[in-house]
């Protein structure tokens, strides 16, 4: 069986990756340095712990495993804590980014899939975004991974490295089946924190911000099934394998909720009301990211059929009740 080295893979996406991977008939190798992932989260395949940082531990995984592809899903992701420390957002996603991509070349690696952020665009009002959008990000996070794509046009352009790169919209859900899930330590994104809210685990969500210039005030986003994501890797792969040429897609469905569409809905999942604080703005967010393009769709052939309210709110509740990690 063909390996595939799925860095970051004890994570939140590359867990879902590497199970999505092992159906596809590959052997997915985990190689996470386990700072934000879960070794219980590894179970698809074999772990390499090491870090993206250290060029030798890369070298060493990738002579062992001889990966036929690599997807990179191993980098920071948090938009506030990205304004408060940027420089480990350019030290560990550009630079640990940027070995992995020299190791892939130097080994001849040459189908490269990476996790990029429609963080990149940065805040464009009531524009559609495309992947042609302008990219202005407005938050380290987003300015760290639009770096890596440029990272990765140059090296196709010198070395023919051939990749996809997917800037995911916001992922959310977790597997059907409850093998994996999301959980993060400490938690930041919506979706988990609002469980945690309705169960008891925090006193109230926090909403951050409520004059937005959006029509209920909060802020708009475009949620996307993990699993789903995952499902456009595979068919990212494919599309290298059959020799088309690097591109670029957006993963999101074009249908944009607000943070209160998001609690309103839970209810009919949960039959439990949200407890409420309304909050000032988070630095570094955009209004409003929802993507504009139906290209993974036209092109990849991927078919999102997860990405509704009902299924990523019900799969990421049924994890939230059952499903944890302890190390
Ligand atoms: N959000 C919120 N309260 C929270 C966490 C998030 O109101 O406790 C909002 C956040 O401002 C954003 C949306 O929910 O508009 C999604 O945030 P998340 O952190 O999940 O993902 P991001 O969009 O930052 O990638």
């Amino acid at each position: 069986m063909d390996n595939v080295l799925v860095a970051g893979g004890a994570g939140y996406i590359g867990s879902h990756a590497c199970k999505a991977v092992s159906n596809a008939g590959f052997t997915p190798v985990c190689f996470d340095n386990l700072s934000t992932g879960w070794e219980d989260a590894v179970k698809f395949g074999p772990f390499e712990q090491g870090d993206l940082l250290d060029r030798a531990r890369i070298d060493e995984v990738i002579a062992k495993h001889k990966p036929i592809a690599i997807m990179h899903f191993a980098a920071l992701s948090q938009v506030g804590e990205s304004m408060d420390d940027p420089g480990l957002y350019w030290r560990t996603n550009v630079l640990g980014s940027l070995n992995l991509i020299e190791a892939a070349v130097d080994a001849h690696i040459n189908k490269f899939i990476f996790s990029s952020t429609c963080a990149t665009y940065g805040d464009q009002d009531n524009v559609v975004l495309d992947e042609d959008s302008v990219q202005q990000p407005i938050n380290a996070y987003g300015a760290s991974k639009r770096a890596v794509e440029n990272i990765l046009y140059d090296f196709e352009r010198r070395f023919g490295l051939r990749h996809v790169i997917f800037r995911y919209f916001n992922v959310a859900g977790a597997d059907p089946e409850g093998e994996v899930g999301e959980f993060h330590q400490p938690e930041t994104h919506l979706i988990p924190l609002m469980l945690d809210a309705i169960d008891g685990k925090r006193d109230a969500l926090t909403i951050y911000g409520t004059d937005y210039e959006t029509p209920d005030g909060t802020c708009v986003r475009d949620y996307v099934h993990v699993c789903d994501l995952v499902d456009a890797h595979l068919l990212g792969m494919q599309w290298l394998t059959d020799g088309r040429p690097s591109a670029v897609f957006n993963l999101g469905t074009g249908s944009g909720f607000s943070v209160r569409d998001v609690v309103d809905h839970s209810k009919s999942v949960t039959n439990k009301e949200v407890p409420i604080i309304e909050g000032a703005r988070r630095a570094g967010d955009c209004t409003q990211l929802v993507s504009g393009s139906s290209k993974a769709e036209a092109e990849l052939g991927w078919k999102p059929t997860r990405s509704n309210l009902k299924s990523m709110i019900g799969d990421a509740w049924r994890w939230h009740q059952t499903g944890h990690y302890s190390k």
